[in-house]
């Protein structure tokens, strides 16, 4: 394990420091909006934006981070038929590619918090026009490729959790763009965490 330096890390874009936590792939710059993705040591510009609050609460809101990646998503085999690629897509049955806005969460959380919050917040896309905001973002765990196996893991759990018994499943899905979302939890009292756009509980 190499051995940890903190560093005083600079917004390339303005010069404010920036906030990095032990572990964090990810800074965001309250002063400026502006992203970086940290590899190697070197900043990459990532495009970072937060969703409003839309479930009025009294809690203290902390904002958590999730990937927004933007895929392809084109079938090219499923042997038995089924609703959800065509609600997916919003067509008729015979289409069989579209685009799909998966959010998929990039800080701790058990699994079957995981899976809920990507699900439901993938099939609602509930956050139509994201924006800049001076909060803070911390606690990144998870980075671009497991992401990715998430988003694979997410499409074929849509088929399979269908009602139709699924036997074949090809699939092409092109990762189109990655960006961040900070989306609002309240911290509730017991100490869950529930989100103020949709309104899931996670321990
Ligand atoms: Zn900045």
């Amino acid at each position: 394990m190499a051995d940890f330096k903190l560093e005083a890390i600079k917004c390339k874009n303005c010069g404010s420091g920036l906030v990095v936590e032990i572990n964090d792939c990810i800074t965001y710059c309250g002063s400026c909006g502006s992203g970086f993705e940290i590899v190697h040591g070197e900043l990459q510009p990532i495009e970072i934006n937060f969703s409003s609050i839309a479930i009025p609460g009294n809690a203290e809101v902390v904002y958590k981070p999730f990937w927004l990646i933007k895929t392809n998503v084109q079938i090219l085999e499923r042997t038995a038929a089924g609703g959800f690629m065509k609600n997916l897509f919003g067509g008729s049955g015979s289409e069989t590619s579209g685009t799909i806005a998966f959010y998929i969460p990039a800080f701790y959380c058990t699994l079957d918090a995981m899976k809920n919050l990507a699900t439901v917040f993938t099939q609602k896309n509930p956050v139509a026009s994201p924006q800049k905001y001076n909060a803070k973002l911390t606690g990144f765990a998870y980075g671009k490729e497991d992401a990715k196996k998430l988003c694979e893991f997410l499409l074929i759990s849509f088929e399979a959790e269908k009602s139709d018994t699924m036997k074949t499943f090809r699939y092409n899905i092109d990762f189109n763009s990655f960006e961040i979302l900070g989306i609002p939890f309240y911290k509730e009292q017991d100490g869950r965490f529930k989100d103020a756009v949709l309104g899931l509980e996670i321990n």
